[in-house]
Parts: C-alpha cells; structure tokens; sequence
C-alpha cells in the first residue's frame, strides 16, 4: 500500500459510517507456539477503490481530528461482536488514550460486551504509553474500573514510550507487552539485558509478559528461555479475517485440542 495515498477526515468519517473498515485479529501463542492464548483486533480500512488500507495511514488522522471515539467505538463493538462467537479466548484491543477522555467510555465499553455476549473476562484492553497518563490519577480509576470488572489491561510497545516505573506500581496493568524493536535486536547483549529484566521486574508486578513481532525460530528460542509467557508474530501468524480465526478454532476443536 502506497505512503503517499491521501486521506481525508471526511473520506474517513464515511468509512466509519458506512462499515468499510474491517478487523483482523493476531494470534498471540503461549511461548512454546502450541496454543493460541488471544487474538488481538486490528483494524483496517476496505476501500473500494483503493484496497486495503493499514492503520498507521488513518489512526494518526481519526485521533487528530476526533473521529477516534466513533472508530474506536466500532472497533470494541465489532471485536466484542466477533470475539464472542470464540469461546475459551481472549480478545485484545488497541484503545486510543484519546478514547479515555471520553467519561463514558468504561461503561461503554461494559455495555458493548454485555449485549455481545462476551464474558468480561475474555476482554483485553491494549494501552500505549503517552499522552494518555499526563493525568495518572484519572488513568488509574478508569483502569481500576475495567479491572473491576473482571477485563485485562495491557501495556502494548513497552520500552519506546516514556512510562515511568511508578505508573506500572500504579496502574492496574495485567500485561505487557515488549516492543518489537526489542525483539529484533535480541541478538545483542543491550537488547537481551533489556529484555531480562523486563520479565524479571513484570513477574516480580505478578504481570504477564507478551514479546511482538517475532520473525525467527532463534527469537522464539530466546523469548522463551527468558521466560516470556506469550509470542506474536509473523512467526505464527500475521493479522488475518475473523473467519481464519474462526476456521483455526474449528481445525482444534476436530482434532479434540480445545
Ligand atoms: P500494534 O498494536 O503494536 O500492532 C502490531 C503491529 O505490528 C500490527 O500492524 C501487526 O500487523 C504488526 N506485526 C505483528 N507481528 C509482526 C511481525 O512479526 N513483523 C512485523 N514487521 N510486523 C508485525 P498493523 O495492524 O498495521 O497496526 C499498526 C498499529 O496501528 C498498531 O500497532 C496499533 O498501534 C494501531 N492500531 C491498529 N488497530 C487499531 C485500533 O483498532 N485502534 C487503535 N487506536 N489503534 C490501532
Ligand atoms: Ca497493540
Ligand atoms: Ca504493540
């Protein structure tokens, strides 16, 4: 897809409107690559004319203009839709911090998955560092609220943002997740130290660990022995439609796996 194709807020709006945008769900695996533990949803524009188009060419856009409360808000809808009909997994979304500011957003987000039939528990919301805890305070007791419920919360490319120590003591994360810029450097001792005491420190917090974008067998060996629980990755599996996840599911659940 072209870098240079050019979007507009309206162009984007319609889309939201109009339902051309379309989820593909990541399998996250339990770091032995056995079982897939989670998907996580991403979204993408299908426009008719110009094809698929990825995130990072309309999410910066949606958020700028304001349009990321009603995109985001068909993204939980359609996950919690789509996630509902796969018992036994978790179902992880990217949530916009600009989506936070919304003070309607917890109960939102417990209504959509209440009428979808998801279970709260099988609910992952995915969090970035940034802007979004500028009001630690706030963050806290939404987050605590989700939690409350019984959802996960996970802190998605650790490592290149600016979280400070004291918000992973404060906010009620469940996970988190190593940036892939570390993983791809995991050869060198930096990276690797890194990564050590990334997992030492969110097992001592009683946290999951998940490693994104592993290509390789060798990253997977090494992301394994330094005790990551969970892999994702082109390794595994790129992002893919609802009805791959759904048909994977189905493969396990004949050869009596689930
Ligand atoms: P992210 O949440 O960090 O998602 C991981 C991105 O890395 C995805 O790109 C995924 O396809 C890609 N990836 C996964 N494994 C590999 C790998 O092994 N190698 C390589 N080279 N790439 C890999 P995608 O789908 O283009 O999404 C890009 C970003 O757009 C996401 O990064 C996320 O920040 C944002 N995004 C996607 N969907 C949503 C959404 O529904 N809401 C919001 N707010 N942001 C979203
Ligand atoms: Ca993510
Ligand atoms: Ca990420």
């Amino acid at each position: 897809m072209a870098n240079h194709i050019s979007i507009t807020v309206d162009d984007l709006r319609e889309a939201v409107r109009n339902d051309h945008l379309v989820l593909h769900y990541q399998p996250e695996m339990t770091a032995d690559g056995a079982r897939m533990e989670c998907v996580e949803a991403l979204v993408r524009w299908q426009d008719p004319e110009r094809g698929l188009i990825p995130p990072r060419l309309f999410i910066p856009l949606a958020e700028k203009s304001g349009l990321i409360g009603e995109l985001g808000a068909w993204v939980i809808r359609r996950a919690c839709r789509e996630g509902a009909a796969w018992p036994g997994l978790m179902i992880a979304v990217n949530v916009s911090p600009f989506q936070f500011r919304d003070p309607g957003f917890v109960d939102f987000v417990r209504a959509t998955a209440d009428s979808a039939g998801l279970p709260f528990n099988r609910l992952e919301i995915e969090v970035t560092e940034g802007a979004y805890f500028d009001d630690v305070d706030r963050a806290q007791n939404e987050l605590r609220r989700l939690r409350a419920l019984g959802m996960s919360i996970a802190l998605d490319d650790f490592g290149t943002g600016y979280a400070s120590l004291t918000y992973l003591r404060r906010l009620p994360f469940t996970k988190i997740k190593i940036d892939k810029s570390f993983v791809d450097e995991c050869q060198s001792v930096g990276a690797a130290a890194i990564i050590h005491a990334v997992v030492a420190m969110s097992r001592a917090l009683g946290l999951k660990v998940t490693a994104e974008g592993v290509e390789t067998v060798e990253q997977q060996r090494f992301l394994r022995a330094a005790g990551c629980h969970y892999l994702q990755g082109f390794l595994f599996s790129p992002a893919v439609p609802a009805r791959d996840i759904s048909a994977k599911l189905a493969a396990l659940n004949a050869a009596g796996q689930v």
